[in-house]
């Protein structure tokens, strides 16, 4: 007797489950099985943990997890990366012979580049809203989008008689043996096909054609090559829903208002040019602020029992190979050779036979060797070393942005050095210590992360278990591992040879800033002979912590520009007070009022032109002094003032001149010595 057999896979559910289903099926199928609900709402599949096309058969056994829009993060990079398809081709219908080459998903959504022909020329943001329309059409005819398994020379052929001739260089390069996959949208002769690695969703009518906007146009090079053909390329914005992308877009213009390089140019903070990129000059406003916070970190530094050093800037390269860094971080590092001077008369060549030296990027490897000097007791530990150390790191001038991303930075660095017995509690410590300086500091809102081992990583699976138990033990001992301090876990998202703890800063406009960490080391402190005598009179590798709370002052600035939109607590404040008067007779008067302020240590100005009020209140608001004291004649009889806050438009109080400045003294006081 015969009989044949459909194969049968087993699919195992995320509650645990495990439907069989036979050869050929898809997740598109077990979502149908389990509810029509369901195989409406899922977007695509994780199978094996690779997000893949709902429609794209099982191959073997599998896990299966699907993704409905409730997944955000996934649901979003594929709805992106679909939008990038009906892009181009929505641009390929209007503007027959334009070449495609690549359309990623972006962090806000995606872009994709373009060859337009020689007689149409790069794209104009006025033809973004024809293209819109014509997306908004590709999605309304819900065209399928079918992954399909080619061989390479019938890419290529497809390719060139399509006239696509980047694309098929591109697939001449791709690595041998790689599965070569194509995307058509829609079917028969008027489909769209591009070569792709996907995934993407089963029809372009899942998309919500509300949820996308085109935003600019710019020049990319191919392949990012400048020595290449320029392309026109096309960014959007996409969106789960119309109210995900309402909100975005309203986000976008508050934070195009809180630039901080456009406040910083306002209020004459600091600036950057192409001579020192990377670098910034920090101009006297800008440098009240920083010596603000430098003097409140040092007061929590001093009381938290830290002790402040200061390390080199440069140092052997053979130090850095000691360290691990010239191995792994050479590419990041300025490198400068030790030259030695000629002693030759009259002469000033230098003869450059001298070792490399480096420019630090981290302060770790200077501190371990503070802490070697001498021999150290375990009655001495906790010995916590802090500086504010300047590092340098080399960074492609693309990816530089403001303060946020620079190459010359200073971070409130400090380094522990303890006991094993002694982690927990140091952690703990440091996880107050944070709170702190961050409500002082005005973010009422931050979330503590521990980031989990990674997939590459040093260090046994048991090393790994208590590393991550130990701080979930030090943040449970805080009294933060609860929802109100976002306390959460993120897999694989740790340092190779520990995991740490994260603060991520919510900003007033609701943006996230990850600043401080701490994490412990049982590597560095090894590798660079670190060592303490135990009580029992052994040598002992100490436990070293690295930990920062602002990260850098630069980048941390930029943050408080932004959150404050410029309009900083009083003791930030560049410039606290402006006098300004209504008429000349009241300049002596003026002078006094300045006198006294300065006198209680009030950073003031006076503003004595012959200018209309208005027109004084109004420059003044717009450098956002916080405080301006209006003196005219009366106020200077009577000996009071009419004091106006940044913010309060037309309200202003009069009050005695020593009642005024008593109060503003009072107000400027830095919250730790409030
Ligand atoms: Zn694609
Ligand atoms: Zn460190």
């Amino acid at each position: 007797m015969h009989c044949t057999m459909t194969k049968m896979f087993k699919i195992a559910l995320p509650d645990g489950s495990v439907k069989e289903m036979p050869e050929g099926s898809t997740p598109a199928d077990v979502a149908a099985a389990i509810g029509p609900g369901l195989a409406k709402a899922a977007l695509a599949a994780k199978v094996d943990g690779e997000v893949r096309d709902i429609m794209r058969p099982f191959e073997g056994d599998a896990n299966l997890a699907l993704i409905t829009s409730r997944d955000e993060k996934d649901a979003l990079e594929l709805v992106r990366h679909d939008y990038a398809h009906v892009l181009a081709e929505a641009v390929q219908n209007l503007f027959p012979g334009t070449q495609i080459t690549f359309g990623p998903a972006t962090e806000d959504g995606f872009y994709y580049d373009f060859a337009p022909t020689a007689e149409h020329g790069p794209f104009t943001e006025e033809e973004l809203p024809a293209i819109e329309d014509e997306m908004r059409r590709i999605i309304a005819a819900d065209k399928a989008l079918v992954r399909e398994v080619w061989k390479r020379e019938d890419v290529r052929a497809l390719f060139e008689k399509q006239g696509e001739r980047f694309k098929a260089e591109w697939v001449m390069e791709l690595p041998e043996g790689e599965t070569i996959t194509m995307y058509r949208t829609g079917e028969g002769e008027a489909a769209w096909i591009d070569l792709c690695r996907g995934p993407h969703l089963a029809s372009t009518g899942k998309l919500d054609p509300q949820a996308f906007k085109l935003t600019r146009v710019s020049g990319a090079y191919w392949r990012g090559d400048p020595k290449n053909p320029m392309l026109s390329r096309i960014y959007g914005t996409a969106w789960l829903n119309k109210k995900q992308l309402d909100a975005y877009l309203v986000r976008l213009e508050e934070a195009g208002k809180r630039d901080h390089r456009k406040i910083g140019q306002e209020m004459d903070l600091f600036h950057l040019q192409a001579e020192a990129h990377g670098s910034v000059f920090w101009h006297p406003n800008g440098f009240v602020i920083w010596r603000a916070l430098e003097a409140y970190m040092r007061r929590r530094i001093d009381e938290a029992g830290y002790q402040e050093i200061k390390t080199p800037q440069l140092m052997d390269a053979r130090q850095w190979e000691k360290s691990g860094h010239w191995g792994k971080y050479r590419e990041n590092m300025f490198v400068v050779p030790d030259e030695i001077p000629s002693t030759e008369e009259g002469e000033s060549v230098i003869s450059g036979h001298g070792e490399l030296m480096a420019l630090k990027p981290m302060n770790c490897p200077g501190h371990i060797l503070v802490f070697k000097q001498g021999i150290t007791s375990y009655r001495e530990l906790p010995i916590r070393f802090y500086e504010n150390g300047s590092c340098h790191r080399n960074e492609p001038h693309g990816a530089l942005h403001g303060l946020m991303r620079v190459r010359q930075f200073t971070q409130d660095d400090a380094h522990i050095f303890c006991t094993d017995e002694q982690f927990v509690d140091e952690v703990r410590d440091f996880c107050r210590l944070a709170d702190r300086v961050y409500r002082d500091l005005g973010f009422e809102k931050y979330a503590i992360k521990l980031a989990l081992r990674p997939d590459k990583r040093a260090g046994t699976d048991a090393q790994w278990d208590r590393a991550e138990q130990e701080l979930r033990d030090a943040v449970h001992a805080a009294g933060f591992a609860t929802a109100e301090y976002g306390w959460g876990e993120l897999p694989g998202e740790g340092a190779f040879y520990a995991p740490k703890l994260e603060w991520h800063l919510t900003d007033a406009i609701g943006r996230t800033w990850q600043v401080g960490t701490i994490q412990g080391d049982r590597v560095m402190p090894g590798l660079l002979d670190a060592a303490y005598v135990g009580e029992d009179g052994e040598k002992h590798t100490p436990v070293m912590l690295h930990r920062a709370i602002f990260g850098s002052y630069e980048r941390f600035i930029g943050i408080l520009i932004e959150h404050y939109a410029g309009k900083f607590p009083l003791w930030l404040a560049p410039v606290q007070a402006v006098v300004a008067t209504i008429v000349s007779d009241a300049d002596a008067y003026a002078g006094e009022v300045a006198a006294k302020l300065e006198a209680a240590g009030i950073r003031v100005e006076t503003d004595l032109r012959n200018e209309k009020i208005n027109y004084k209140v109004r420059e003044h608001s717009l450098a956002k002094v916080p405080l301006l004291l209006v003196v005219g004649k009366r106020e200077a009889e009577e000996g009071t003032v009419a004091l106006r806050r940044l913010g309060s438009d037309e309200h202003q109080k009069m009050m005695s001149l020593d009642e005024a400045v008593a109060m503003i003294a009072a107000e400027a006081i830095p919250p730790d010595l409030q």
